[in-house]
């Protein structure tokens, strides 16, 4: 018998993710699962589901299902069914209960005000199966609630979909996310959005040319604290094998706290499960930084900074010639 799944989850916690993977075991199966998502949702560009840990697949639009030969289809998979209408609901229970097709939809339970969506109300009234994916807050419980947060604030007005804010989500438990307490310091891995974490990168790199060339590839990590973010780095692989930090920057205003020390550490403790050896290429001026962090010189690239770069990079009064490359073993 086909069934109506509701698979529901807070903001992060791999829903999309989940859903791609089981697409994934149909084909592998030889079968057919086809994939939707409201149109409403185009954050991820045209017919695609995206999700934070950078997995994507295309998909199809639900207003698009009257055109859709479902004959062939084994199962349907419906990512941010939240957004779904009460009616678009009703037509997915209809594929089910006609057709003998399984519907797999993934979705948010409640809003931003702890509100129901109207997807997720119908789904929750009329799905066969109903199934949390779990994921914590900050402090360790189980987060069930989605916190809308601008300027490093939970806000708790607003309308009840804004797309292409610069607001951003966080899973909170609900004693947190009621009392709006964002976590002190975390550092998070950084999958989507790289391009609005620029500026900051600017900062420690001043050409966007270089940045683009290494941002894409390499892993960005970001140290948040109460949501605002205070500083980045960029790893990436370098061909031997080893690592290299790429772009490590604290945030003007929160300088002299010990946020580059803390990301740091966590850059030492992710990659030293994967290589031996940490490279970073810096400035004469910088150099003592990483020297005391456990980094050798290792050379010196001359004239790098006046080769690479368009103009002139200025550090503290001095223009910037040669760079220095040292290593820290893992
Ligand atoms: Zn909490």
């Amino acid at each position: 018998m086909a069934k109506l799944y509701f698979r529901y989850g807070a903001m992060g916690s791999s829903k999309t993710a989940n859903a791609i993977m089981v697409q994934y075991n149909y084909q592998e199966r030889g079968q057919n699962a086809l994939m939707l998502k409201p149109r409403l949702d185009n954050r991820d560009g045209d017919r695609t589901v995206g999700s934070r840990s950078g997995l994507n697949a295309p998909c199809r639009y639900v207003e698009e299902l009257d055109s859709i030969d479902l004959t062939t289809c084994d199962c349907v998979i419906v990512d941010e069914a939240q957004f779904l209408t009460k009616a678009q609901v009703q037509r997915l229970v209809d594929i089910v209960d006609d057709l003998g097709i399984p519907v797999i939809c993934y979705g948010l339970r409640a809003d931003f005000q702890g509100n129901l969506f109207e997807g997720s109300h119908w789904l929750m009234a009329w799905a066969d199966s109903i199934e949390e994916i779990k994921t914590v807050c900050w402090c360790g419980r189980k987060a069930i609630m989605n916190a809308r947060v601008a300027n490093g604030v939970v806000v708790k007005s607003g309308e009840q979909i804004v797309l292409g804010g610069n607001e951003s989500y966080v899973a909170l438990c609900r004693r947190h996310w009621s009392r709006g307490e964002l976590a002190p310091m975390e550092i998070r891995r950084i999958s989507t959005g790289k391009e609005t974490y620029m500026p900051l990168l600017l900062e420690a790199d001043p050409s966007r040319e270089m940045i683009e060339g290494y941002l894409d590839a390499g892993e960005l990590y970001a140290l948040m604290v109460n949501g605002q973010t205070c500083a980045v780095a960029v790893v990436a692989k370098r061909e031997d094998g080893a690592w290299e930090i790429k772009n490590l920057a604290v945030a003007p205003q929160t300088r002299g706290k010990g946020y580059g020390v803390r990301l740091l550490g966590h850059l030492f403790k992710v990659l030293s499960a994967r290589c031996d050896r940490l490279y970073v290429g810096t400035s004469e001026g910088n150099a003592p930084f990483y020297e005391k962090y456990g980094f050798a010189r290792d050379g010196v690239i001359e004239g790098f900074f006046e080769k690479h770069y368009p103009e002139p990079v200025i550090e503290n009064g001095k223009t910037l010639k040669d760079m220095i490359v040292m290593v820290k073993k893992l």
